[in-house]
């Protein structure tokens, strides 16, 4: 089992396949985008799969897919099913902003995908084709449907609330949660260096956001969901779905912080606001073994910092380069 030095323990892997997306989210991305990696910089499936291994061995039972847009990494279902025939791995999940989710959705469940969280601001096509530059809303709703038609259980739906952008339409996420056995999480706006999007006045603590959903209808806790990490789970009487409420600006929650990140170049981060990465892919690509894989995982989680200072340390890369 991996524990910190802070006694966490440390079972939960986020990889990103890619950072290419084919949305540009005002909130994720460099107003300049960014410049896609060569191909070559990638760590390949093998190479992932070498990194997953060797994490699980160690206690690693849960990994999440993400990027970028994971599902623009060509062949992604082929990785989704050698990761998912690896033992003891209980969880494996991925992040998508649900475009593609329609024409992939089965094949990644038969691949042995068991869950999905679809990243949705608004419901409204004008304010989605301002929030991502795409007019993509309707596939992603598609996507939504067609996870929850063929079991991709829980179906979680990821709102980034941002003041004077999409505050008005938290009442409609709340609903969403009523008609639909979906999990939605109300999310913070966090600030990421490159990204100039992120002003005060923006923000909404999340709070504020719970106050809100309660001034509809009363919330009823509701526990248990997998992989509920973070967040903290709510539903109306009568309602099919549920609603979470994620703080990592205002109340960041990091003394239950279970995870690593691997970016889609090899670096293995300890936290999202962190510099202290590990190469990985100049050891997978001198043959490294899986020991020395699993003692650099080792020295990854020693060196996770008691907590993030979000609000003080500026990030110096997109969430889509980091991996959300
Ligand atoms: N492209 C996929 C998607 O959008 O779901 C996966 C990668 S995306 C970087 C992962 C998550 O990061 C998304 O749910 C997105 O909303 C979140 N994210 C990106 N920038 C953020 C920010 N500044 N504040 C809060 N969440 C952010
Ligand atoms: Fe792409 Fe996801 Fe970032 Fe939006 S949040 S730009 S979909 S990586």
């Amino acid at each position: 089992m991996l524990r910190d030095r802070y006694g966490r323990k440390i079972d939960y892997l986020r990889i990103s396949v890619t950072d290419r997306c084919n949305l540009r989210c005002v909130y994720c991305m460099p107003e300049s985008g960014v410049i896609p990696k060569n191909p070559r910089e990638l760590l390949s499936f093998e190479e992932i799969e070498e990194v997953a291994r060797a994490a699980i061995s160690l206690g690693i039972n849960k990994i999440r897919i993400t990027g970028g847009e994971p599902l623009v990494r060509r062949d992604l279902v082929s990785l989704i099913g050698n990761l998912s025939k690896i033992k003891l791995l209980s969880d494996l999940s991925i992040t998508t902003n649900g475009t593609f989710l329609e024409d992939y959705a089965r094949d990644l469940k038969e691949a042995g995908l068991h869950r999905v969280n679809v990243s949705l601001d608004t419901l409204n096509e004008e304010k989605y084709e301002f929030i991502t530059g795409s007019d993509g809303l309707r596939k992603a709703l598609q996507g939504v449907e067609k996870a929850l038609q063929i079991g991709l259980s829980p179906v979680k739906v990821n709102m980034v609330v941002m003041k004077g952008i999409n505050d008005d339409e938290i009442i409609d996420f709340v609903k969403l949660s009523y008609d639909k056995p979906v999990s939605v999480r109300f999310i913070e706006f966090m600030p990421f260096g490159r990204n100039l999007f992120w002003e005060e006045k923006r923000f909404i603590p999340i709070s504020e956001v719970k106050a809100h959903c309660r001034s509809f209808a009363e919330l009823l806790p509701a526990d248990g969901l997998p992989g509920s990490g973070p967040a903290r789970y709510y539903r109306i009487k009568g309602g099919r779905g549920t609603m979470g409420f994620i703080s990592p600006l205002s109340s960041p929650f990091c003394s239950r912080c279970n995870r690593l990140r691997l970016t889609s170049e090899g670096k293995l981060r300890p936290c999202l606001y962190s510099e202290k990465q590990i190469d990985l892919r100049k050891i997978l690509r001198e043959n490294a073994s899986g020991e020395e894989i699993g003692s650099l995982i080792k020295l990854s989680v020693s060196n996770k910092p008691k907590e993030h200072y979000c609000g003080a340390v500026k990030v110096n890369r997109a969430m889509s380069q980091i991996g959300g």
